[in-house]
């Protein structure tokens, strides 16, 4: 069960060195939980080997550690969470919530409809993905503390979520689902990339009878041209041996004073000014432009 005051969490996937995007998620995930006297907890996403770097666990792990950054509770990999999976998916196969899905990409844009029945069924030598049926008229609304109020027709728009790929891989949408739920995360903050998936994971909560946490989406930073940062810009590691310019960023990014930590000289007293002087209805919701948080581009 959750602690009174709620749970928080920063769940990154260790497809590389966290960048300034996944600093602001967990710093920004890290205040709100703290202004909300929550826990705050690390979950490291590892659902995808095909895309994972070796090594990137320890050294995100390491760069989190230098930030100040310390998960309250046991870090969960949800390379370890196979039957926790298994269970919620046989559950909604059992009560055909889900179905087996032998669709190719190909096969769903040629039905021209993101919604479809499985027709070319069982295709010899392939695995089926498994997906959850969403009907016609799922419209899911949700309330999000930075982002105002969320309105997605998951039926029309979405279609039906795979749950496991074909390939045998644990989807995203039900890993994240089982494992908030399990590990009694109450707050989820984290960035406005993923704000679009946030109805079909409350659709899966309730097919499942979790709880629905509180939602907060972190702005989005961007290039100086307003648009999504660039595979180097994004991919731009940050200094795990000179914290304090990128923690300062971050604050910046996030609408806060920085005058609040100017004059700090170290990691811990940065993040104790942050919790004292942090205020969250100044985060923005629109884009922050990379540029205008002091972060340095080579
Ligand atoms: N693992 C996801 C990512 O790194 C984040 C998932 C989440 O916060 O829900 O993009």
């Amino acid at each position: 069960a959750p602690p009174q005051r709620g749970r928080g969490r920063f769940a990154p996937s260790p497809t590389g060195p966290l960048h300034f995007g996944s600093l602001l998620a967990a710093f920004g995930s890290w205040l709100l939980a703290r202004h909300a006297g929550a826990e705050w907890w690390v979950r490291v996403e590892d659902l995808d080997p095909p895309r994972e770097q070796s090594g990137a666990i320890d050294r995100q792990l390491r760069t989190l550690e230098a930030f100040g950054l310390v998960s309250d509770g046991p870090i969960l990999r949800q390379s370890s969470r196979d039957a926790a999976y298994r269970t919620a998916l046989d559950r909604l196969l059992a009560e055909g919530a889900a179905f087996e899905c032998w669709c190719s990409r190909a096969d769903l844009l040629a039905t021209g409809s993101v919604h479809h029945a499985c027709l070319s069924g069982p295709t010899e030598g392939r695995t089926p993905a498994i997906r959850l049926r969403i009907p016609r008229g799922a419209i899911i609304g949700f309330d999000d503390a930075i982002q105002g109020r969320i309105v997605q027709d998951v039926g029309t728009e979405v279609g039906d979520v795979v749950l496991r790929r074909a390939d045998g891989y644990w989807a995203y949408q039900l890993a994240v689902v089982v494992d908030d739920a399990a590990q009694g995360i109450t707050q989820v903050v984290r960035g406005a990339d993923l704000l679009d998936s946030t109805p079909r994971q409350v659709f899966l909560q309730r097919a499942l009878g979790l709880p629905t946490p509180d939602y907060a989406h972190l702005p989005l930073v961007v290039d100086h041209e307003g648009r999504k940062l660039s595979k180097s810009l994004s991919a731009l590691p940050i200094d795990d041996a000179d914290p304090l310019p990128a923690l300062r960023a971050a604050w910046r990014a996030m609408g806060q004073d920085p005058a609040a930590l100017a004059q700090v000289a170290d990691v811990p007293s940065a993040l104790d000014a942050a919790r004292a002087a942090f205020v969250p209805d100044w985060i923005p919701s629109g884009s922050v432009a990379l540029h205008n948080t002091g972060v340095a581009i080579a």
